[in-house]
Parts: C-alpha cells; sequence; structure tokens
C-alpha cells in the first residue's frame, strides 16, 4: 500500500479518554475510531492486524479439527429461555424486538444456537465426536466498557462448541482445544499463564481462562512458584488484607463490623452458595446512601443487609447514586481502600471518586475504614506494596505461598457438560440404541482484545511495536525526499519487488518531513524498515528493525535476503 493513498488518520496528541497504552496506541496510529462507548470501527491498519489474528486462530482450530461455519447474531428468546439464560444473563444482554414484537438478542455467546442447530441433525454416536467454531461479532452491553478494544459493547470474539459421547471424550475434546489455544497465544507472542477459572453463569465445573499477562489486565491470578498451580483469584479464593504499616501510613480509623469471617459465614450472610462479584446496587441505609455489591445473579438479602447496617429493612431503599456516602463490600475479596477486586475497583472509578469521608471495606472484622477519601487513602490503582494475601493463603497443590499478578483475559474454555443439551433437547443414540444428551464444551477467544493485549506487551513510548505474524505489514520503505527522483524511483521498485515475493509492505511516498515520517512509523511499529535518502543513486539504503536502535546500510539486491 501507497502511504500517500492509505486512509490512516493518526493523532500527535493523546486522546484523553485513553487511559491505557493499547487503547491510546490504537487509537493515534489511526488503527480503530469510538462510534459510541465501546463499539469501535476497524480502520484499515487496526482490520489489518484483526484479520492476522483472526487467520492463526483459524489455522489453529481447523488444525484441531474444528469445523468453521458462521451463525447469526441475532438470537430469538426462545432459545434463551428454554437455558434459564433469558433472565440470568441480565442487563448486559442486548435485547430488540422485531415488527411483530417478537423478541430477540445480540448474541453475547452462542452456546444455546449451536446446541440447537445440531439438534435433530446429529442423531447417532457414529457422528461425534463434533466441533464447530465461528469468528464472529459478539455484543454485551458491558456495566462499564473501556480501554477501547479491551472492554467493548461490540467484539470480535471466535466461539467454538464440541459434542461429545460421554464425560470422557469431552475431556479429550476439552484438552485437543487447549492444546490449540496454547498453539494459538504462542503464535501470537504472547506473554501468558493457563489458570483455572469459574464457570460463572456459563454453567459446568471446570474452565481454565488464559491470561496475558499486564499490569492493566482487569484479571488477577494466583500463582504458585513452587508448582504449576494458577487460578484466578476468584477460583482460588484468596483473602487480602491490608497491612498493619498501611493502617499506620493512611490517615484512616478502623472501626467494627460483623463476624463474617470465614466463607461459610459470608455464604450465610448473602444466602448464596457461590460467591462471585456481579453488580452494585445502591441502598439507602436510614437516611445514608451506601453501595452493597452483591453477587452476580442473586439478589442481596436485604433482612440481612438491613441487619448488617444495623437499620431497619424499611429503611432500606434505593438511592440516587449522586449521594453515596459509604461503600461496602459483600465479598471477601472486597478489602476497599487498598487492594479492590476488579469489578469493585470500577465500581470505586465509577461512583466514588468525588465523595468524602466515605466507609469502605471488606466482611471480616476490623476490615471496614472509616472517613476514607478517594485519592488520599485509596484510588482505582493497587497498591500492591500495602497488601499482603492472608498468612496461610498458600498453594493448595504444594503448600507454599502463592504469588499474585495481572492477566487480560485472551481466552476461555469450558467444559459444560450436558446443561445446554439437556435444557435445549438435544440428544443422540448411543451404541446400545439409548438416547443421551450431548456432553458439550465451549472455548472462546476475544479476537479483537487479544489486539489489545498485543500492544500491551509491544509498545514503547514512541508507538507499537508489531510481533511479525500480526503486524498490518511487514515492512514499511521511507521515502526520504520524495520530490528527488531517484529516492522515489528506487523506493518504488523496491516496494513492487518486495509485493511481488509476498512481502506486505507500505510504501511512505508522502509529500511530508521526514520527522513526521519517522514517528508515524514508529507509531504504527512495522517491525522492517527500510530507509530511501541521499545514497539512491548508489542503490544503498539503510535497513533497521523496530525493536532496535541498529541501522545498516546496505545494497538493494541484499535486501530480499535480509526481509524473507
Ligand atoms: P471478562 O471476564 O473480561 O468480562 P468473560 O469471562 O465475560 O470476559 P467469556 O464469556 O469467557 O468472557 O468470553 C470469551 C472471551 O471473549 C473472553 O475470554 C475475552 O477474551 C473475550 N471478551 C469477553 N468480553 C469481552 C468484551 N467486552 N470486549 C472484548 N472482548 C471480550
Ligand atoms: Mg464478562
Ligand atoms: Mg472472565
Ligand atoms: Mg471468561
Amino acid at each position: 500500500m501507497k502511504m500517500s493513498k492509505m486512509y490512516m488518520p493518526t493523532l500527535r496528541e493523546v486522546p484523553a479518554e485513553a487511559e491505557i497504552p493499547s487503547h491510546q496506541l490504537l487509537l493515534r496510529a489511526g488503527m480503530i475510531r469510538k462510534l459510541v462507548s465501546g463499539v469501535y470501527s476497524y480502520l484499515p491498519l487496526g482490520w489489518r492486524a484483526i484479520r492476522k489474528v483472526e487467520q492463526i486462530v483459524r489455522e489453529e482450530m481447523d488444525a484441531a479439527g474444528s469445523q468453521e461455519l458462521l451463525m447469526s447474531a441475532i438470537q430469538p428468546r426462545e432459545l434463551w429461555e428454554a437455558s434459564g439464560r433469558w433472565a440470568n444473563f441480565g442487563p448486559e444482554m442486548f435485547r430488540l424486538k422485531d415488527r411483530n414484537d417478537r423478541e430477540f438478542c445480540l448474541g453475547p455467546t452462542h452456546e444455546e444456537y449451536f446446541t440447537s442447530v445440531i439438534k435433530d441433525e446429529i442423531r447417532s454416536y457414529k457422528q461425534l465426536p463434533l466441533n464447530l467454531y465461528q469468528i464472529q461479532t459478539k455484543y454485551r452491553d458491558e456495566k462499564r466498557p473501556r480501554f477501547g478494544l479491551m472492554r467493548g459493547r461490540e467484539f470480535i470474539m471466535k466461539d467454538a462448541y464440541s459434542f461429545d459421547v460421554d464425560e470422557e471424550a469431552m475431556k479429550e475434546a476439552y484438552q485437543i482445544m487447549w492444546d490449540a489455544y496454547d498453539k494459538i497465544f504462542t503464535r501470537l507472542n504472547l506473554k501468558f499463564k493457563i489458570v483455572q477459572g469459574d464457570t460463572g453463569t456459563m454453567g459446568g465445573k471446570t474452565s481454565h481462562e488464559f491470561m496475558a499477562m499486564s499490569e492493566v489486565g482487569e484479571g488477577v491470578i494466583a500463582y504458585c512458584d513452587h508448582c504449576d498451580y494458577a487460578a484466578t483469584d476468584e477460583k482460588a479464593e484468596v483473602v487480602y488484607h491490608i497491612t498493619e504499616d498501611a493502617l499506620d501510613i493512611l490517615p484512616i480509623e478502623k472501626i467494627y463490623t460483623p463476624e463474617v469471617k470465614t466463607i461459610d459465614d459470608l455464604k450465610e450472610f448473602l444466602s448464596i452458595e457461590k460467591s462471585h462479584f456481579g453488580k452494585a446496587i445502591v441502598y439507602k441505609a436510614a437516611g445514608n446512601p451506601i453501595v452493597a455489591i452483591i453477587p452476580g445473579d442473586r439478589e442481596l438479602n436485604e433482612t440481612k443487609l438491613a441487619n448488617y447496617l444495623g437499620v431497619a429493612e424499611h429503611e432500606l431503599e434505593m438511592a440516587d447514586e449522586d449521594t453515596i456516602i459509604a461503600i461496602t463490600g459483600a465479598n471477601k475479596g472486597f478489602t476497599g481502600p487498598i487492594r479492590l477486586k476488579p469489578d469493585a475497583r470500577l465500581i470505586l472509578d465509577y461512583r466514588i471518586t468525588k465523595m468524602k469521608n466515605i466507609v469502605v471495606g471488606g466482611n471480616e472484622t476490623d476490615y471496614h475504614i472509616k472517613n476514607a477519601n478517594y485519592g488520599r487513602d485509596f484510588s482505582g490503582e493497587i497498591v500492591d506494596d500495602l497488601l499482603t494475601v492472608e498468612k496461610g493463603d498458600t498453594c493448595p497443590k504444594c503448600g507454599m505461598p502463592l504469588m499474585m499478578d495481572r492477566g487480560i483475559e485472551v481466552g476461555n474454555i469450558f467444559q459444560l457438560g450436558t446443561k445446554y443439551s439437556e435444557a435445549i433437547g438435544a440428544k443422540f443414540l448411543d451404541e446400545n440404541g439409548k438416547e443421551k444428551p450431548f456432553v458439550m464444551g465451549s472455548y472462546g477467544v476475544g479476537v479483537s482484545r487479544t489486539v489489545a493485549a498485543i500492544v500491551e506487551q509491544y509498545h514503547d513510548d514512541k508507538g507499537i511495536i508489531w510481533p511479525l505474524v500480526v503486524s498490518p505489514y511487514h515492512v514499511i520503505i521511507t521515502v526520504i525526499n520524495t520530490k528527488n527522483k531517484e529516492q522515489l524511483e528506487l523506493g518504488e521498485a523496491l516496494y513492487d519487488k518486495l509485493n511481488k515475493i509476498g512481502v506486505e509492505t507500505l510504501l511512505d511516498d508522502r509529500n511530508e518531513r521526514a520527522g513526521i515520517k519517522f514517528n508515524d512509523r514508529d507509531l504504527i511499529g512495522i517491525p522492517i524498515r527500510i530507509t530511501v535518502g541521499k545514497r539512491a543513486a548508489e542503490n544503498i539504503v539503510e535497513y533497521s528493525l523496530r525493536t532496535s536502535e541498529d541501522k545498516q546500510e546496505v545494497n538493494v539486491d541484499e535486501i530480499e535476503e535480509l526481509v524473507l
């Protein structure tokens, strides 16, 4: 592509809305643009990076025996009623009606749909195993879309579904997908960890998350350096405590909170089976608004909340978000000022930044503090130094202390079992002619989020540093002075030659100052660079890599060998 003709609206300034490097750089490099919150356009360079990731995903899925197809993004309500997820998915689901008032959603995921598609078509065990996938746009009305492609409301996902005769066969299918994901993220040059995850609203017992390591990741990983144990902090049930040091340093006061010390107490307190962050409900207690962070799909027990706050139940009412003065966590992991679980952090960032003298804390005696102020005592950022993992929070496998790290969830694989096949009545006949529900797995890769994760791991202060395999182009040829005939002609000849041998090449033939061209090429991060300048008449050009300061003067005839 000739850059004089390319649509690449780069920005000099860092856009104010963008907080993390990938968001800033993808905007600045003219790769994405926002339409509305959480909805982005992929511009030509960004789209090429997306397609590169898709291609690697596709190759590994095909190699693993999965078959690509494409389903509709629109799904009728009835499908989701069957699994109970029309109600359970909650406000994250985009819903719409047609002209006859029939209800639909824009698919946030496709378990129900895939199950219904093979139902009545696959009738015999002889047709199994089966694994199908698609690369498609998904819709989730996220509570807080942010960080550009990282958490969109419209995003690209590869989703796959496996169908097997029994649990054992399903576990084999799961292992095959695990291996495929391992290859995908390795080929993408990502530094990642595979961790045990929670199954959440997906159902099933076992899941693993593929986490690209990054400071800005919203996922917290508990892992062991002495064995291979790694899990999300939720799954590992890590308890965060504020260190005594922190209490000395911070101008805050400890106050008494009720006796909720163990997970069983907590379950009791919340009347739930399983603690899981989900939504925040704003209540008023005796005129004082508070925020209760409550588990995923359940409603908080208001009687208990009232007791907890020492008010009568009728005094609880929904509060106006602007007047919140206190926040209380309903989860052991929520320890207010020092370390907040990602979702709690969001709520803090979102609602409490302007409030003064609030109460924050976790559900343990002595772990609430009052008169905390945003900015002074806590922030959306994490102050790891002031945090300890509870003593005795050791690896469940080998007993050594657990380590903590942050990651971006780029992939997630689930052993679903028969939740969806039973709900939808998708059955086959086994060897003995007996009807059985399919045993299923589902497997997601966040394609657009992966592009953002790559940029998080590969950038410097000048711009993106694409690994070759996902770079929108392999080579960029910069013609220093396009008015100089020899330079322009040499650049064009080289450009033609490289494209002819399949090297995806950009030619910067814009009539701009050299400085602008150099800045842009650093910003857009093309790995291999060729500069055509003063020595063009001698057929000498400069060769360099985005990853290094080294430059090399070479004869144009040597370029082909260097590039391939
Ligand atoms: P998260 O925990 O970040 O909300 P999730 O667990 O809800 O993600 P899954 O249902 O497991 O997501 O979907 C499969 C993959 O799709 C995720 O691993 C992630 O890479 C990607 N993904 C999920 N939500 C988003 C989003 N809002 N924007 C971009 N990618 C997403
Ligand atoms: Mg989610
Ligand atoms: Mg998740
Ligand atoms: Mg997930």
